[in-house]
């Protein structure tokens, strides 16, 4: 497969697209973005790398990191992980607060808000230094040390998720948060300011792609428990979007407000956009687009 001539050939179609949706705003710190950025990176699983556009310059990549903070909980929690947080597609907007109270503040997933919350709340019982040991597993899982949480985001967010204080204090008074509430909060902040070029989220992702083991050959996860995170993100990754995704792409991966989307081929490949301006839905536009036409050109999609 000649990858270097299809991503170019995505975006060269890609720039001649209409512009449409709007970058983030609920975040003062990323309604500051560049809409035009446009960035795709590819890596292969026998480790090759190709990217176009912007593909090299890091960009906030919030809830994409709910799958990072999953696999590092899966990974020390086991299955007991899913007695407070479940596997199943929430169809609510990503935020919402409406299942919680008849499920008893059990999120349905682990990648609504909500899910993200009680992940975070899990992390911060297990880790003696919850910030340093999520941000080095990180680093870990993409092999580089030049991965850093983005300050102002994290603060700009402290200062206005006021839904994510309504669901933390929600899921609390459940008795489905562990520790305070405010240090949940403050982890979880941190863990969506991570920022990321679309090459470094590529091999971040990699281990989904290769039966839980890193890029550099570590194991992070069973073979079975990496196939059920991307069975997770097939179903939930893409807000109250998964089945469009779904339908278009199919492949499993996640996106986030940043504008960012990591997907994956198991076995085969490991793909990563950028593009802020956002659908209704909350999704990259260009970037669904892109990995839309990704997986139509190849034919590698899982279905
Ligand atoms: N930090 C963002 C929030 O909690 C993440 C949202 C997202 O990327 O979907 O609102």
């Amino acid at each position: 497969m000649n990858y270097t001539t299809i991503l170019q050939e995505i975006y060269q179609q890609i720039k001649r697209l209409p512009v449409t949706g709007n970058v983030a705003t609920t975040i003062p710190e990323l309604a500051k973005i560049d809409p035009q950025k446009f960035g795709m990176h590819l890596t292969t699983i026998n480790g090759d790398d190709f990217g176009v556009g912007n593909s090299e310059e890091k960009f906030s990549i919030q809830s994409i990191s709910k799958t990072l903070s999953v696999a590092m909980a899966f990974s020390l929690l086991g299955e007991r992980m899913w007695e407070r947080v479940g596997v199943e597609p929430s169809g609510n907007p990503f935020n919402s607060l409406v299942q919680l109270e008849y499920e008893k503040g059990i999120p349905r997933n682990p990648f609504i808000n909500a899910g993200a919350i009680v992940v975070a709340d899990m992390l911060l019982s297990q880790l003696k230094d919850p910030k340093n040991d999520f941000l080095n597993f990180v680093r870990a899982l993409a092999g580089s040390p030049e991965i850093n949480f983005n300050l102002q985001v994290a603060e700009s967010e402290k200062l206005t998720g006021f839904r994510n204080v309504a669901l933390a204090n929600f899921i609390k008074s459940f008795g489905n948060i562990e520790n305070d509430v405010d240090a949940v909060l403050d982890f979880y902040f941190f863990q969506c300011s991570i920022e990321m070029t679309c090459k470094e989220l590529a091999h971040s992702f990699f281990f989904f792609a290769n039966g839980g083991v890193t890029k550099n050959g570590d194991p992070v996860l069973t073979q079975s428990q990496a196939k059920r995170l991307n069975a997770l993100m097939q179903m939930c990754g893409f807000y109250d979007e998964s089945g469009e995704f779904t339908y278009k792409v199919g492949l499993p991966g996640k996106s986030g407000i940043g504008g960012g989307i990591a997907a994956l081929y198991p076995k085969n490949f490991t793909v990563t956009t950028w593009s802020p301006r956002l659908n209704e839905k909350g999704n990259s536009e260009l970037g669904m687009n892109a990995l839309e036409l990704l997986t139509t050109k190849t034919g590698m999609s899982i279905f």
